[in-house]
């Protein structure tokens, strides 16, 4: 059996200055497609994501953009599809968090964390559609979270946004089928990145606790499940949600 096979497509992940992101950038990269690299803020990050991407043999471009803003979100694909000619495979990865329990959340938090999570991924899905449904091909993987699947104190916010995303990933998935064009959702667990980094060493230890495999991913652990999301080998996959949190929630 030989590994997923990217070679001629083209890829676009939100939010891959960072964390999950950046790694999903590079095993894309890796398997051969030629991937927009996208950041809000920090382009320092997202350039050195580029150099470990062009250093490894693969091919990256930077593509700035905020996707809770329809003109920022619609300059950043139409840069993907005028550079490339193509737009193969969407990664909805781009997410925040704004954690508190509900009666001191404020307006903003939850405005905020619902623009980027859910609003970002209706915008980006909604403009790379035409060009993949031209293609008569073409790869959406949207970032929920297991938070969304069963929700966590402080965090109604999130948890909303993150099951929202699995809604709308059944939703489109079942639109665009016929055209060829897959969409599906992970669900990560604890994944160690800047989000569960934050947390004190009590809470970690809590969490640790809870999960069968005794360990958090990494990752490239789910970076590892959207790239085989993108190969031709989950071709009949679609609507569907893959969790990868070491058993967490089995
Ligand atoms: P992270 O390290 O905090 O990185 C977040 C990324 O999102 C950064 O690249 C950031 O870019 C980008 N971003 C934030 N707001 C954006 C916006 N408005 N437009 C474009 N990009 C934006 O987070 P992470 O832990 O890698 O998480 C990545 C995804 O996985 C998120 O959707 C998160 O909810 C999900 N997830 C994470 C875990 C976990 O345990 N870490 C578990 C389940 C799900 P800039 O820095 O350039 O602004």
């Amino acid at each position: 059996m030989t590994g997923t096979d990217l070679n001629g497509r083209v890829a676009f992940v939100t939010g891959a200055s960072r964390g999950i992101g950046a790694a999903i950038a590079f095993s894309l990269a890796m398997a051969g497609a030629k991937v927009g690299v996208n950041y809000n803020t920090s382009r320092e990050s997202a350039e050195k994501v580029i150099e470990k991407i062009t250093h490894g043999g693969g091919e990256a471009f930077l593509v700035e953009g905020n996707v809770s803003e329809e003109a920022s979100a619609g300059a950043a694909v139409k840069q993907v599809i005028s550079q490339c000619g193509q737009i193969d495979i969407l990664v909805n990865n781009a997410g925040i968090n704004r954690d508190r329990l509900l009666m001191r959340m404020k307006i903003e938090d939850w405005d905020e964390v619902l623009d980027v999570n859910l609003r970002g991924t209706f915008l980006c899905s909604k403009l790379v559609m035409p060009q993949m449904i031209k293609q008569r091909k073409g790869r959406i993987v949207n970032i929920s979270s297991v938070v969304g699947l069963r929700g966590n104190p402080g965090q109604a916010n999130y948890a909303a946004a993150k099951a929202g995303l699995i809604g709308f990933t059944k939703a489109v998935a079942r639109e665009v089928a016929s055209r060829n064009v897959t969409v599906n959702a992970v669900a990560p667990g604890f994944i160690t990145t800047g989000m569960v980094e934050e947390l004190s060493e009590d809470t970690q230890k809590q969490i640790l606790d809870k999960i069968p495999m005794g360990r958090f991913g990494s990752a490239e652990d789910v970076s590892q499940a959207v790239l085989f999301l993108c190969g031709d080998g989950a071709s009949y996959i679609t609507g569907q949600v893959i969790t990868i949190d070491g058993g967490l929630i089995a």
